[in-house]
């Protein structure tokens, strides 16, 4: 089994090879400030009894808060939360917004609970977590599984416990409940711009073939977008199977597909194909956006694209990312591609400080300048650096990181 945290760390020491930093500073980075556990006990709709494991992940907040979502999946351990919180660490200096790193999660498999078990575990995660969250101190917000809904629980659950005025403590909630225009595209949309920034110079046409692994909030608006901007989306996936079509997926009739039969499955012209072969078709651009460890030395080889764009927090593993550098296939990092969910995450919480709401063509405005300024740095600094555009978003996440470091050793 891959352990995401080593990967995590392995991919810290390659781009310090790349270029040298303070060997103490790089130590400070090697494990998270703070490591948080806790046992949710919640009475289940059955009246049984039930405990599940939690858990806080603040690993650096040299920049600001710790920021970061929480996970709820059947597989989040230790392992994947403290992977998780480093690379928020490293996102949140990538696009340059005043937050340090965290990540909280779940071990459960949130489909086997009911909406009402849902909202009593997470007000639980809360109940036992409200000391060491707030505004100043550590901002959660959504990830898998997590939605708007369950935000608004939790915020709700904060204030009963704490009182706090702000508002400002997650991130991610639905506009009525304090939300920010724009959160829940955010993350797709970020991409996109990315994308479209990078596109000619990583020699793509103008309308690419595009492979998405993973349709939830994140790669269900990159599709959505992708395809409003002319691009054709031949295979997606979600967690129970995928789907292909040669001739390019109309996404608004998948949306309405979707709407009414629950899965993607049996859309019409489309056919079933598994997981593994999804990642391996021949394309421009393939987009895991689901979980980490996706593209490993197992399948490295057998990807026929052009670019592997990461919506996922996590899904190369070192020993992939050699071999498609090896074979010419360009990579833009995680912690550059998906930075637009916790750069709007970062607005959201400015807005509630303040008691202000944006409208939603100033936060994609902003949102924008943002991710194509960063996009174009890494570039450069990758082309500079004679590197890939990781190490190169590691180099630049380090350089800013290690800056306020130094301010308060
Ligand atoms: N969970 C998202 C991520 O991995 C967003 C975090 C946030 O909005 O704070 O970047």
């Amino acid at each position: 089994m891959n352990n995401p945290f080593q990967n995590a760390m392995n991919q810290l020491e390659r781009a310090t090879k790349v270029k040298q930093f303070n060997p103490e500073f790089i130590s400070l980075l090697t494990q998270p400030e703070r490591e948080i556990r806790i046992s949710i006990p919640i009475t289940m709709d059955n009246g049984s009894l039930k405990v599940f494991e939690g858990y806080r992940v603040q690993y650096n907040n040299a920049r600001g808060p710790y920021k970061g979502g929480i996970r709820y999946h059947k597989d989040t351990d230790i392992n994947e939360v403290k992977a998780l919180a480093f690379w928020m660490a490293l996102k949140c200096a990538v696009v340059n917004i005043p937050m340090g790193g965290g990540k909280g999660g779940v071990t459960v498999d949130p489909r086997e609970l009911s909406k009402g078990e849902i909202e009593k575990l997470s007000r639980g995660w809360v109940k036992m977590m409200a000391r060491d969250i707030g505004p100043k101190i550590d901002v959660p917000a959504p990830d898998m599984n997590t939605t708007p809904e369950i935000m608004a629980w939790m915020a709700d659950e904060y204030v009963k416990i704490t009182g706090d005025k702000t508002n400002a403590t997650f991130t991610g909630k639905p506009i009525e409940a304090g939300g920010s225009e724009g959160r829940g595209p955010a993350t797709g949309l970020g991409g996109f711009y990315v994308f479209d920034t990078l596109r000619s110079k990583l020699h793509l046409p103008e309308s690419c073939k595009i492979v998405i692994q993973g349709f939830g909030n994140v790669g269900g608006n990159a599709a959505n977008i992708l395809f409003q901007n002319g691009h054709k989306i031949i295979a997606i996936s979600e967690v129970d199977g995928a789907i292909l079509k040669e001739d390019g997926i109309d996404i608004n009739a998948l949306n309405e597909y979707k709407k009414v039969n629950g899965k993607i499955e049996g859309f019409p012209g489309s056919r079933k194909i598994s997981n593994n072969e999804l990642l391996i078709l021949e394309c421009d651009v393939l987009i895991p956006a689901a979980m980490e460890s996706q593209i490993t030395e197992k399948n490295a080889n057998d990807i026929k694209t052009k670019l592997v764009m990461e919506l996922a927090n996590g899904p190369t593993t070192p020993e992939a990312d050699d071999i498609l550098f090896g074979r010419g296939i360009s990579v833009i990092p995680d912690i550059l591609a998906n930075a637009g969910g916790v750069t709007v995450s970062t607005f959201e919480w400015e807005q509630n400080l303040k008691g202000e709401h944006w409208n939603e063509i100033d936060v994609f405005a902003k949102l924008k300048t943002i991710m194509v300024n960063e996009a174009l740095e890494i570039y450069e600094k990758a082309n500079s650096l004679k590197t890939d555009l990781r190490r190169a978003a590691f180099i630049l996440a380090l350089e800013r990181i290690e800056e306020e470091e130094k301010e308060r050793l």
